[in-house]
């Protein structure tokens, strides 16, 4: 799995970085709005701890304005022009992908742009996250002239329609970690169904955010179809969240925060609902794993791709004794390939975590495990790298006991837990013993026990033999607290819309 550094990338990656234009403002209605408030913060990039330009949070009133000018260009008939949700789908489909080509055109200046923002590796942000960027615009704009209504099995005296159509203002609120990959697995659906948005980005991306809907409507997208509205959580994201004129809420973050957005829809319009929330997935090898060599590189990649800061990340390893030991070995000379590195530089696989709040919070988790009895084996410190910057080793625990904190919070960093288990049952029980059911893994040669304990896993998806793959086409979502409903492939799209019965006598 380890990359050769190649300079010649290096050097186009720090040429990048100083090249990059940081947009300002919000993008309120298809202008560029300066905010009025004088509330606003300072980011600070992972990288090296320089201060990014200072961004607004926007006022009560400019998410009103944001509100209704999504409002204002939802209700646009077909006959007037800058018309969305009564345009015909195909030509919905034309304009999303015009977007589509413009992120291809700018997916360096995207990729530089997040690597700086939130530390990802810049090779990844290119490779891995504006592909699935891309992929999420075309696939969405290339279904959605392909949707088909219903007439239902009536008596003869009657007609039946069953039709869908768009539900109208949808606010989303995204996290930091794939920020622009999970924002598109809403705003692409949202928008080919007919809806118009208003995005709040995470504090620490809101500038990716931006340059993506100037980008929207750089390429024809209508003023008020796509609309940007930057802040802090608890003001700008709640007040969307109680916002009498949103009509749905697509909410990707923490379980805590989820649980505050059910609450804002109760006290206000009982707004539709949707939340993709925190995880604490489960990758069970069993000894007869068909490679387990690959099982271990997949280990590992899982927990320390991205520093760990995966919803899905398989963060508690549950290993059967027979392979325990060779596993653990394994893993510990994966982990040195994976220590932190510069995340402008080529063949970067781990960079920094978000934030210097991460470290002190993944550091919190780290102690708490000690205290837990769990074993250290490796890691476990934050990592000088550079100065001012955010790193933090990759670190392993064996010894977790399956009811201790760190085999039951979230850590949202490169740290796994390695439980050992004597038996598949006991597997299964470790496995589903949590509030989470975002994912898992599992390693088998037996086709019967794969189908078996498939099907017994609490999880949205399950990965056998394999992890972190997809499709656009499969959904993707979590039972219990790690949410509700589905983005991705068709499904997405009932979030968006509601059924209309017309019952015509004849
Ligand atoms: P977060 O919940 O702190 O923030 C998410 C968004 O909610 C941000 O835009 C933030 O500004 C906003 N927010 C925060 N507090 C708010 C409040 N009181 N009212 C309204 N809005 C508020 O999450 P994060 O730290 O940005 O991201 C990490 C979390 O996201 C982890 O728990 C992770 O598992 C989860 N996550 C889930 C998925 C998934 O698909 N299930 C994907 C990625 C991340």
């Amino acid at each position: 799995m380890t990359v050769t550094p190649a300079p010649a990338d290096t050097e186009r990656w720090i040429s990048a970085s100083q090249r990059v234009t940081w947009p300002h403002g919000m993008l309120i209605d298809g202008k560029i709005h300066e905010s009025s408030s004088t509330n606003s913060w300072t980011p600070l990039s992972p990288r090296n701890g320089e201060a990014l330009p200072s961004v607004a949070s926007a006022t009560d009133m400019e998410v009103d304005l944001a509100v209704a000018a999504a409002r204002e260009a939802f209700n646009r008939h077909s006959s007037e022009p800058g018309a969305w949700s009564t345009l015909p789908p195909k030509e919905r489909k034309h304009l999303l992908l015009r977007f589509a080509d413009l992120i291809e055109e700018h997916q360096e200046e995207l990729a530089v742009m997040i690597s700086l923002e939130m530390g990802k590796a810049a090779d990844e942000a290119l490779n891995i996250e504006l592909r699935a960027v891309l992929a999420t615009y075309r696939w969405y704009a290339e279904a959605i002239d392909k949707q088909v209504d219903e007439i239902a099995p009536t008596d003869a005296d009657h007609l039946a329609l069953v039709t869908r159509e768009p539900i109208g203002v949808v606010g989303v609120i995204t996290p930091w970690n794939f920020p622009l990959t999970l924002s598109a697995w809403k705003i692409a659906p949202a928008l080919a169904a007919g809806c118009t948005v208003v995005h709040k980005p995470s504090e620490l991306t809101p500038f990716s955010a931006l340059r993506i809907a100037e980008l929207a409507l750089a390429a024809g997208i209508p003023d008020g179809v796509l609309n940007v509205v930057t802040g802090l959580g608890p003001s700008v994201g709640r007040k969307l969240g109680e916002h009498p004129d949103v009509d749905a809420l697509a909410f990707t973050g923490s379980t805590h925060v989820g649980r505050a957005f059910q609450h804002y829809s109760a006290d206000s319009n009982l707004k539709r609902v949707w939340l993709e929330l925190g995880g604490k997935s489960a990758n069970i090898i069993l000894p007869d794993a068909p490679d387990l060599e690959t099982a271990i590189d997949v280990a590992a990649w899982g927990i320390f791709f991205n520093s760990g800061q995966m919803c899905t990340a398989p963060s508690r390893l549950i290993v059967h004794r027979d392979v325990a030991d060779q596993v653990l070995s394994g893993l510990l000379d994966r982990a040195n390939q994976y220590q932190p590195r510069d995340p402008l530089a080529a063949g970067t696989l781990m960079g920094p975590l978000a934030s210097k709040e991460r470290v002190r919070d993944v550091l919190s988790h780290v102690r708490n495990a000690e205290a837990d009895g769990a074993l250290l084996q490796t890691g476990g410190i934050p990592a000088a790298v550079i100065d001012g910057g955010s790193y933090f080793e990759p670190t392993i625990f064996t010894g977790v006991r399956p009811d201790s904190r760190l085999a039951q919070e979230e850590v949202f960093g490169p740290v796994l837990a390695m439980i050992t288990v004597d038996n598949e049952q006991e597997a299964v029980t470790v496995a589903n013993n949590s509030k989470y059911g975002l994912a898992a893994g599992l390693w088998t040669g037996s086709l019967t026990s794969a189908h078996r304990i498939s099907r017994e896993l609490r999880a949205g998806t399950v990965w056998i033999n394999c992890y972190e793959e997809g499709d656009l086409s499969v959904p993707f979502g979590g039972y219990k607290l790690s949410g509700n409903g589905r983005d991705k492939s068709a499904h997405a799209i009932d979030k968006y819309t509601e059924l209309k019965t017309s019952y015509f006598a004849l």
